[in-house]
């Protein structure tokens, strides 16, 4: 049997957080994912300025890795077309590329890919390959991982996307693609993704939704080629059960840890990562509780959350197209939204 202080489950972004820290600590600890890198993940790729700013902090290089950056940003809402011009620049990044990018920067030989979780019992974890005897186990695995058994009563909104071969500079936010959501055009080095979501489960017709958003912007769409996936709605109760028996910890989307009102989450996993991995190395030098000091160190995280939760009340209410129509006259709402993505 393998011995480890810490497992991370899923090497995603909040998994490769976690990973650098515990590195640069010298603790044992292995990665597992059921998947085999490169993999895909269906997103956006786009990075804000605080994401940069924290890959910077953690080490993560994106040097090796092709990448587009944006500070112009084309919003649709009703009538209206406006081009508003952020401080810094979105990073517009394939996450097939950088999640693989960012994984070679954390590993040697304590990768283990391809494997599932079959149970966790009495310290001891075992997968349909191994049996591993652990200490903490993080929970990186994202909004449909293992944890998704550890913790009910979870809400999801849904995203659906569509990759282009057709290039383009222009960075598209149109809130009118979609009721309590907006669609996105992230241009990237090699490609364009396209892409709407929303953030409750009210049943629409995405697939016919995504084509006339992409058609609107001069994409045509092959229907056979969009896909969909959850993503998940912040919540405090979700927040306040993701670390279990001091011994578990629920990082990035495995712990609902999303933007509800841009459905940024590579910023939250990454921080969360991070904090869950500066946590645990706490207790294990100091015997401290896990809860008490990680939900010290994401306090604000916390309070960013919350406040994107309420105004997403607002803005994706039955009041959506009056108040993006005054929003867009606004300062200070395109300051807002200049805070939002940039
Ligand atoms: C369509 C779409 C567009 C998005 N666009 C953006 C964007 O532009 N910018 C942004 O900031 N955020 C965006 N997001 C959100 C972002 O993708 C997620 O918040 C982010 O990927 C979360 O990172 P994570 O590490 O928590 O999980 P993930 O990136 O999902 O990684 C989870 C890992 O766990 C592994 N895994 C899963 N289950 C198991 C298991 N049972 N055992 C072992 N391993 C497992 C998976 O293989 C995967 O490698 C988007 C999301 C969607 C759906």
């Amino acid at each position: 049997m393998k011995k480890y202080d810490v497992i991370i489950i899923g090497c995603g972004p909040s998994g490769v957080a976690a990973a650098k820290i515990l590195k640069q600590s010298n603790v044992c600890f292995c990665i597992i994912d059921k998947n085999k890198f490169p993999r895909e993940k269906l997103c956006g790729g786009g990075l804000t300025h605080k994401t940069t700013s924290l890959l910077k902090d953690l080490d993560l290089s994106l040097d090796s890795i092709s990448y587009k950056s944006s500070k112009d940003i084309d919003l649709f809402a009703n009538n209206i077309n406006k081009t508003i011009s952020i401080t810094h620049d979105i990073v517009m990044i394939d996450r097939l590329e950088f999640d693989y990018n960012n994984l070679k920067q954390v590993i040697n030989d304590n990768l283990f890919e391809k494997e599932e979780i079959i149970s966790i019992e009495d310290n001891i974890l075992t997968t349909n390959k191994d049996r591993y005897h652990f200490k903490y186990i993080l929970f990186a695995d994202g909004v449909n991982g293992y944890s998704r058994k550890l913790i009910d009563d979870r809400e999801f909104g849904f995203c659906v996307e569509y990759s282009s071969d057709i290039k383009t500079d222009k960075t598209v936010l149109d809130f009118c693609a979609i009721e309590s959501g907006y669609g996105w055009i992230f241009p990237k080095a090699t490609h364009t993704t396209i892409g709407i979501g929303k953030f409750n489960n009210k049943k629409v017709d995405y697939q016919n939704l995504l084509c006339d958003f992409a058609q609107k912007h001069g994409f045509p769409i092959d229907k056979t080629r969009i896909r969909g996936y959850h993503i998940p709605v912040f919540s405090r109760e979700i927040y306040k059960k993701s670390v279990i028996d001091n011994q578990y910890i629920l990082v990035g989307d495995a712990a609902s840890l999303v933007d509800q009102v841009s459905g940024e989450g590579i910023y939250y996993a990454l921080a969360s990562g991070k904090a869950a991995a500066e946590s645990i190395i706490t207790c294990i030098k100091e015997e401290r509780e896990l809860n008490k000091i990680y939900f010290e160190k994401t306090r604000n995280i916390y309070k960013k959350l919350i406040k994107r939760k309420a105004l997403s009340k607002l803005l994706y209410s039955r009041y959506e197209d009056l108040f993006i129509k005054i929003g867009l006259s606004n300062k200070y709402f395109i300051n807002y939204i200049e805070r939002l993505f940039g």
